[in-house]
């Protein structure tokens, strides 16, 4: 499960900027995932529940925002949002899509105290 190390470089991301901003704890943390990184929302869920214990970010609560995936077409060279990899372009119906956004995780924001 890829997600327990994910999870970790986000509690180190959470705990270091709490830190440089002077905090007590992280009340909550905000995470961006593309439908395109391959992390499955639950499992991030329980892997962050698990590594959070001891840092800052003991008390905080996870939310978790999905972005949709975007490429560029190359049949009709137009940008295309897509839901999912191996989908085909909505304009053109192409498959030879490049991917150029919803494809990773990243910290949003997080909440002090
Ligand atoms: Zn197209």
């Amino acid at each position: 499960m890829h997600e327990m190390s994910l999870a970790e470089s986000v509690r180190e991301i959470v705990d270091e900027t709490a830190r440089g901003n002077g905090a007590h704890r992280v009340t909550r943390v905000r995470l961006e995932i593309g439908r395109l990184a391959q992390i499955e929302l639950q499992a991030m869920q329980f892997a962050f529940d698990v590594v959070k214990r001891g840092s800052l970010a003991e008390g905080a609560s996870l939310e978790i925002i999905e972005v949709n995936g975007s490429a560029w077409c190359l049949g009709c060279s137009q940008p295309a949002l897509i839901a999912q990899r191996g989908q085909a372009c909505p304009h053109c119906g192409s498959y030879q899509l490049q991917v150029n956004g919803g494809d990773r995780m990243r910290v949003m924001d997080i909440e002090i105290e």
